[in-house]
């Protein structure tokens, strides 16, 4: 019975003059989206909202679980195409409407219209009265209520046609991926960084990701399970460059240099350098970890200050907050949870001391870091000119 499908937004509706570049955004994002879906669509920005008409034949489920996956939108409403604008005719399709969607169902309504058609015989109110007066007439089971309504009937009659709907499917909310700029994700194979990842992209911020190997302390299957969880992610985000680096030598001369119980600290913070480096050079505006405060070692408060002060761009930590319950909640929503789970050994967990600081003093830590003074910064260029990159959509094939 659907053609159409009404795309009501989440914020861009208060943005104020800008708002025509966030609803370009968010068209071409449903268009991207749509792409991979059975049938062909028009998306089409009219009169402060977003339509999309099926051209084809189309998968109803398909076309819901993609639009359900574009940030920016807040709800769908799939909607009846009526081509011919006769009121009879139109009288006819709503009633059928109400029957189909309904199925017998009693509830209070209230029919709403729009005219953008100012050539129509009738008037937004005639419309109205008109269509709550037939539908009463067909199913005497409904009543009236113009104040607080059970259900909501949208008539719009617009220049090429008619249009009904009152069902309205949740999207995700947020803002269309791009209206924010760019930032790089500190993706591990764990079950934080994706959910981060996915959270910072949500207020429609473009992502880019780095990965930090230790080949042959970490395995190749450690590294397809980053890609996989890369590809997840993207989804929602878009197409993301993941950039592997090789972390081995940088670790192993650290470990021999530092304190065993600084290991992860001074790592973390080499980490945060070279992602800056990446960031800068992808014309990021920022990082993204996905560290919550108390979770490890690495976390507290004094470690939390000790791998920023390293960083001169912002780094968000949009789960820093967040119980551990609470995310892996988002990454089962998102569906990588499964794929975090899988048992592949991780960088940071290889030389890891039996009792890492938990309160590091960022003087001591940089005096010590100052025993990698000879080698590191050659180590750190040779691991940024060998950084291989990858560029990670859902369609991608990967594997090893
Ligand atoms: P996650 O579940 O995301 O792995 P975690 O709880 O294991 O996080 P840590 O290992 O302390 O926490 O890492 C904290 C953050 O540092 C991660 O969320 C991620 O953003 C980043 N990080 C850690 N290891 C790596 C890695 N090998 N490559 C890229 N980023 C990493
Ligand atoms: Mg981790």
């Amino acid at each position: 019975m659907y053609r159409a499908f009404l795309i009501k937004y989440a914020e861009i509706g208060i943005k104020g003059k800008n708002r025509y570049i966030f609803e370009n955004i968010l068209r071409d994002r449903i268009k991207a989206a749509l792409d991979h879906v059975e049938g062909d669509f028009c998306v089409i920005k009219e009169s402060g909202r977003i339509f999309v008409e099926a051209q084809t034949e189309f998968d109803y489920e398909e076309t819901i679980d993609a639009l359900q996956k574009v940030f920016g939108i807040w709800a769908i409403c799939p909607t009846v195409v009526i081509e011919d604008k006769t009121w009879e005719n139109i009288v006819n399709h709503v009633c059928d409407y109400v029957r189909q969607a309904y199925q017998g169902e009693t509830f209070t309504f209230k029919v709403k219209a729009k005219r953008s058609d100012k050539s129509y015989p009738l008037t937004s109110p005639e419309i109205c009265a008109k269509a709550g007066e037939a539908i009463l007439e067909r199913f005497p089971e409904l009543t009236v209520n113009v104040r607080e309504p059970q259900e909501r009937i949208y008539i719009e009659v617009r220049g090429s046609a008619a249009y009904v709907y009152s069902k309205m499917i949740h999207g995700l909310g947020g803002m269309p991926v791009g209206s924010s700029g760019k930032a790089m994700l500190l993706l591990s194979g764990g079950i934080d960084s994706p959910v981060a990842g996915y959270m910072i992209s949500k207020r429609g911020v473009e992502i880019d990701a780095v990965y930090f190997h230790a080949p042959p302390y970490t395995s190749d299957r450690a590294k397809q399970k980053v890609v996989d969880l890369a590809k997840k992610i993207s989804v929602y985000t878009g197409k993301i460059h993941l950039y592997i680096i090789n972390f081995t030598d940088i670790q192993m001369y650290i470990y021999e240099k530092c304190p065993h119980d600084e290991l992860t600290i001074i790592m973390r913070r080499y980490m945060m350098r070279i992602a800056e480096h990446l960031a800068k050079s992808a014309s990021c505006q920022g990082l993204i970890t996905g560290e919550s405060i108390g979770q490890v070692a690495s976390q507290t408060m004094q470690s939390l200050l000790a791998t920023n002060a390293v960083c001169t761009l912002p780094v968000y930590r949009p789960l820093i907050a967040f119980d551990k319950q609470d995310i892996v909640d988002i990454a089962e929503r998102i569906d990588t949870y499964e794929t975090s789970i899988q048992p592949f050994e991780d960088c940071c967990t290889i030389f890891v001391a039996k009792h890492p600081v938990t309160k590091p003093n960022i003087n001591i830590i940089a005096r010590h870091e100052g025993n990698l003074k000879e080698e590191i910064e050659e180590m750190v260029k040779k691991a940024l000119d060998t950084v291989e990159m990858l560029e990670v959509t859902p369609e991608m094939e990967y594997g090893i």
